[in-house]
């Protein structure tokens, strides 16, 4: 029988390659990790936003699904996943559109303002909606939340929690600041300082008389080393579904983890020329700098080799990206001469595979070197 999807060669570039066996083990493994560690996961969807690796998460066991945007939670409350985490400080704009979401699923908001707080407040008290919330606390991400030392978020807690109007969760941070760690031993500790120190705020909120329900922490780099997970209750990793070579170059995953790839065409390559063109640019690839620890040799992306040893491209490597250029560089011209004619394919490794994925509208999902199936990525903004 004919397959009915494309073979490679003719795929219309830049395509989104994805292996899924790759994938698979990814998710298997992350369920099985948090499950030892004693936490449930509610993995965070931002990273594909497609409903079949959703499903695929849930059957394996994780309990809900985490969002970035308000689009993205009334898609997948549209494709019948009824408990979501907005994990996003919430834009007060989208209150009204909030609560009517949460009179048909179970919707959990997250804040770190006592602006937010009031207007979400007095909005429920009007229409009597059930809205579970979730305070926001920075535990050295220097992104939002209540810093973890701060009175404030005792202060905030205690009217969570008091509320007659909201469902207090419990305490969330993001551990961000695994990223910007140089090796992987910096990792280790900047996830234990948000474990103990979302874990201690807890204690601490406790102590004062302040219920807190639950603690949600989480990132991949944070749930690939952590060990433990004392005092906490949920983990929201998300970029493991794919990894990337932000993931490779922290240590938190093999090259071989990687599930994600953007297929591209060389369209441009001078003779006797150091340098060619293909046709992944900045809207393929993002402008995602990747991460600080593989300077001085820095890329815009990595040719990844297919071949037996399945690694990346030494000679060769994305160095700069316009609109729809991406221009890969050599070490010299004679390491690529007779390599890369117009109309080969090559195979990028990105940056950053969230926002990398959320340019494409959808997944060519590959197996033993074939594409099986395409699978819709839902990377619209309301
Ligand atoms: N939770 C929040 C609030 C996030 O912003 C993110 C990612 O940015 C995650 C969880 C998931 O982190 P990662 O993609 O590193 O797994």
């Amino acid at each position: 029988m004919t397959s009915p999807f494309p073979s490679l060669a003719d795929l219309p570039t830049p395509a989104l390659l994805l292996d899924q066996d790759v994938l698979e083990a990814n998710l298997r493994r992350m369920q099985e990790r948090a499950g030892q560690l004693g936490a449930v996961l509610r993995p965070h969807i931002k990273t594909h936003k497609c409903i079949e690796i959703a499903r695929r998460q849930a059957a394996l066991g994780a309990r809900g699904i985490t969002v970035s945007t308000f689009y993205e939670a009334e898609q997948f409350a549209d494709a019948g996943f009824d408990d979501i985490t907005w994990a996003f400080p919430i834009p007060l704009v989208y209150v009204p559109r909030a609560l009517e979401l949460a009179a048909r699923i179970t919707l959990r908001l997250v804040l770190d303002s006592a602006e937010a707080l009031g207007t979400l407040e007095s909005a429920c008290a009007g229409s009597g909606a059930a809205v579970h919330v979730w305070l926001k606390v920075d535990c050295g991400d220097g992104r939002a939340g209540v810093p973890v030392e701060s009175p404030r978020v005792l202060e905030l807690a205690r009217c969570l929690a008091g509320s007659p109007a909201l469902r207090f969760d419990g305490l969330i941070s993001h551990s961000g600041s695994t990223y910007p760690a140089r090796t992987r031993d910096e990792v280790v500790r900047a996830a234990e300082r948000e474990r103990a120190g979302m874990a201690g705020c807890a204690r601490r909120l406790r102590e004062a008389g302040c219920p807190v329900p639950a603690v949600s922490i989480g990132s991949t780099p944070a749930m690939a080393v952590l060990e433990r997970l004392d005092g906490i209750d949920e983990v929201r990793p998300g970029n493991y579904v794919f990894h990337d070579y932000t993931q490779v170059a922290l240590g938190t995953c093999a090259l071989q983890d990687c599930a994600l790839t953007v297929l591209a065409s060389v369209v441009s390559h001078q003779p006797g020329a150091d340098r060619f063109v293909v046709d992944a640019g900045a809207l393929a690839l993002s402008k995602d700098p990747g991460p600080p620890q593989s300077a001085p040799t820095t890329a815009m992306g990595w040719l990844f080799d297919d071949g037996p040893t399945h690694g990346l491209d030494p000679c060769v490597r994305l160095t700069s990206l316009s609109q729809e250029h991406g221009v890969v560089t050599a070490d010299s011209a004679a390491a690529i001469e007779g390599r890369f004619r117009v109309g080969d394919q090559v195979r990028i490794l990105e940056n950053h595979s969230c926002l990398t994925a959320a340019l494409f509208d959808r997944y060519y999902v590959r197996r033993a070197g074939r594409v099986v199936d395409e699978w819709k990525i839902l990377r619209g903004r309301t």
